[in-house]
C-alpha cells in the first residue's frame, strides 16, 4: 500500500490502482487513519485529503484543499465514501451525488447511527444499484481490497490475451477498414449500461450504422447477454464515451 497525504503532489505509475478516501474530516474521528490500517496489506495507492496539520491561519490553504480534493477525486480510480455519524458531511454527500452519476468505481459505507443513512441507502440503490453499502469500516476494507484485487486480477491476466488474440486479426482490420487506427486495449472502459467491466468483441462486429455501413470491433460488456451495453472506437482508438476508470481519458 502507497499513502498519499494532501497537499502532497501524486504522479500515478500507469499500473496504480488509487482510491480516494472521501468521507468526513472535521468533527469525526481519524477514520482514514484505521481504513489504511486495514488496507495495509493491499497494493492500493491510497489519497487521503486529511491532512495531519491543516494550517488553520492560512487564508490559501483552503482554496488549495479543494482544488487538491478535486484534482485526485479525478484522477483516482476508484472512491471510497465513509460517513461518519458524528457529522452530516455536507460536501461528502455532494461528492457522492456527483461520483455517483459516472461511471467511477466507489465504495460507500455509513455509520450505522449516520443521520442521513436512509437518503444514502435509497439514492445510492437508485442511481447505483450494483453498489452494495456497509456499515463498519471493516467491511468496507474488505469490499475494497475483493474488489480492487479482482478488477486488477481482471486487468492483468485477460489483459496479454486480448492482445495477443488480437494481433492475428491486424491486417484484416487495416484492410477493411478506414477506422479505427489503433485500438487502445488500456484500461478498459466501463459499461455505459450497467458499469461493468468491458472486453473488445473482435469476432462479432457490430455493423457501423450510415450510408456505407462497415463491420467494425466494439467493447461489449461483459455482463452480456444480460446487459447490452457497447462502446464503439472512436478514430484516435480510445472508447467512445469518457470512461473514469483510466488516466488520460477522464472527465
Ligand atoms: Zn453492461
Amino acid at each position: 500500500m502507497k499513502y498519499i497525504e494532501s497537499p502532497k503532489v501524486y504522479i500515478p505509475d500507469p499500473d496504480d490502482t488509487s482510491v480516494f478516501l472521501a468521507g468526513g474530516i472535521t468533527n469525526c474521528p481519524d477514520w482514514q487513519c484505521d481504513i489504511a490500517d486495514l488496507l495495509e496489506g493491499t497494493h492500493l495507492v491510497l489519497l487521503n485529503p486529511r491532512r495531519e496539520h491543516f494550517p488553520i491561519g492560512d487564508p490559501q490553504a483552503a482554496p488549495e484543499q479543494i482544488a487538491w480534493e478535486h484534482r485526485y477525486l479525478r484522477k483516482a480510480s476508484a472512491v471510497l465514501f465513509w460517513f461518519p455519524h458524528e457529522t452530516l458531511c455536507p460536501i461528502v454527500l455532494y461528492e457522492l451525488g456527483a461520483w455517483s452519476m459516472t461511471d467511477k468505481p466507489i465504495f460507500v459505507g455509513v455509520h450505522p447511527e449516520y443521520k442521513r443513512r436512509l437518503d444514502v441507502e435509497l439514492q445510492t440503490r437508485f442511481v447505483r444499484p450494483k453498489v452494495k453499502v456497509v456499515y463498519s469500516l471493516q467491511d468496507l476494507a474488505s469490499q475494497v481490497a475483493d474488489t480492487m484485487a479482482q478488477l486488477l486480477g481482471m486487468l492483468r491476466v485477460p489483459d496479454r490475451q486480448l492482445v495477443a488474440s488480437i494481433e492475428p486479426q491486424q491486417p484484416r482490420l487495416i484492410g477493411h477498414m478506414s477506422r479505427p487506427t489503433n485500438i487502445r486495449l488500456k484500461p478498459e472502459p466501463y459499461c455505459p449500461d450497467c458499469g461493468g467491466r468491458m472486453y473488445l468483441r473482435k469476432p462479432t462486429y457490430r455493423r457501423r450504422p450510415g450510408p456505407n455501413p462497415e463491420w467494425e470491433p466494439f467493447w461489449g460488456c461483459g455482463n452480456y447477454p444480460n446487459c447490452r451495453g457497447t462502446r464503439g472506437i472512436q478514430h484516435n482508438g480510445l472508447p467512445e464515451g469518457a470512461s473514469m476508470w483510466g488516466r488520460g481519458y477522464d472527465r
